[in-house]
């Protein structure tokens, strides 16, 4: 029986993991779920999971939740309660599934403590690849990637290595793929939300229509697989029916492909070495719409020609990309900024940012918090 901690249990990633634990209740128990201030819906998941610990970090949700929960279910409060049931020796699995950089400190908390990470927060990776890749190494704990390119790539490389020429990660597009500058121009947060494949939560759903998410998994697919960033392409699918692809010597391609359900990464995070079943529907090649490719135009999506020059440049460069983004997305979803005005901001912020090299987790945080500053007074100085 291994006991599950579930970071982020009330988003998209949270409750779909919830979905398949409870699909095995002979081998996974909730041990500890956390979310930020929706103590209503924790509330129903300590109800339906009972677990030990229920985490808010907003401190007046916790004491809605306290007053409400299950006795059996211990209810703690604050960002440092995310380190403690990552961390606690009870917990065997963390899902790493909060959105953002404020999932970086609960991840590197379970990288530290030996536990297996099942990696959904790639801001994390991008914000402090190599710290956490260390950390894991130094300690034993196993990091598998939940992201579904990233699950691809590591399911194509079960049998090593060797002879890996490049790797190519899939991108849908997103819901403006044929949409030209002037029609980008008045999309509202609403239509960028509107995947057409995937039901996420809105932070990456404008990533995917801007691309920055591609871009931040391009940073994190070099971490994870200690990959050059002329090693990781892109390659525009809009069927999301091909995860991702693994290029060999010998001109073997591998590949991973299935329904776009989360629920199968999740899985087999759970699962690795083995399989399960994750309730997700079965692929049927012949009832799919014709599998398209096409090469991106970095054009078009600047937040990804933005990441590749970050990633390229290296040093605090991609930490500085990540936190501009967040400040951006959130300035976009709150209708501070037009949509093409979240590239502007993160451009602006590489621009003005000195470069530096990030050896500590001290100097991560600083970065971030100096990008944030200047992303947040370009947004307010209008651009
Ligand atoms: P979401 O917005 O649906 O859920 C986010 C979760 O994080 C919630 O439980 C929320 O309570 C918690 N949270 C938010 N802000 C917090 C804060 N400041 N402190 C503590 N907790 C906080 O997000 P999601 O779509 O589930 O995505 C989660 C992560 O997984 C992201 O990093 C995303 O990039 C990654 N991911 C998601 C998908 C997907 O299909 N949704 C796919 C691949 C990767
Ligand atoms: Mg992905």
């Amino acid at each position: 029986m291994k006991n599950i901690c579930v970071l982020g249990a009330t988003g998209s990633i949270g409750l779909s993991t919830l979905d398949v634990v409870s699909l095995h209740p002979e081998k996974f128990r909730i041990f500890a779920i956390s979310a930020n201030t929706n103590w209503e819906l924790m509330l129903k998941l300590c109800e339906t999971h009972s677990p030990v610990y229920a985490v808010m970090t907003d401190s007046a949700a916790a004491e809605k939740l306290s007053n409400k929960a299950p006795s059996e279910t211990t209810v703690l409060s604050g960002h440092r309660a995310l380190n403690e049931i990552a961390e606690n020796e009870q917990t065997d699995f963390v899902m790493a599934a909060i959105v953002g950089s404020a999932g970086m400190a609960s991840v590197l908390a379970a990288a530290n403590s030996g536990k297996r990470v099942m990696l959904a927060n790639k801001e994390s990776v991008v914000l402090a690849g190599s710290l956490l890749i260390n950390a894991a190494k130094d300690s034993g704990a196993e990091i598998i990637p939940v992201d579904s390119e990233h699950s691809a790539i590591f399911q194509c490389l079960q049998g090593g290595m060797s002879g890996l020429n490049k790797v190519q990660l899939t991108a849908s597009g997103g819901p403006f793929l044929n949409f030209s500058p002037a029609d980008l121009e008045g999309v509202t947060p609403e239509q960028a939300c509107k995947h057409p494949n995937w039901n996420m939560g809105k932070k990456i759903s404008v990533d995917s229509a801007t691309m920055m998410n591609k871009g931040l998994e391009v940073i994190e697919a070099c971490f994870l697989f200690s990959l050059r960033p002329s090693q990781v392409e892109v390659v525009i699918h809009p069927q999301s029916i091909i995860h991702s692809l693994a290029y060999f010597d010998d001109g073997s391609v591998m590949s991973q492909l299935g329904m776009p359900d989360m629920r199968t990464a999740i899985s087999y995070a759970l699962s690795y070495p083995d399989r399960q079943n994750s309730g997700v529907q079965e692929l049927d090649l012949t009832k799919q719409k014709p599998l398209e490719f096409f090469p991106p135009n970095l054009e078009s999506y600047p937040c990804l020609r933005l990441a590749y020059e970050a990633l390229k440049e290296g040093k605090n460069l991609p930490g500085t990309l990540n936190a501009a983004n967040e400040v951006a997305v959130d300035a976009f979803l709150k209708g501070k900024i037009g949509f093409l005005g979240v590239a502007k901001v993160i451009e602006k912020v590489l621009g003005r940012v000195s470069v530096s090299e990030l050896d500590s987790l001290s100097v991560i945080v600083e970065n971030d918090q100096t990008s944030r500053q200047i992303a947040k007074s370009i947004v307010e100085s209008g651009i």
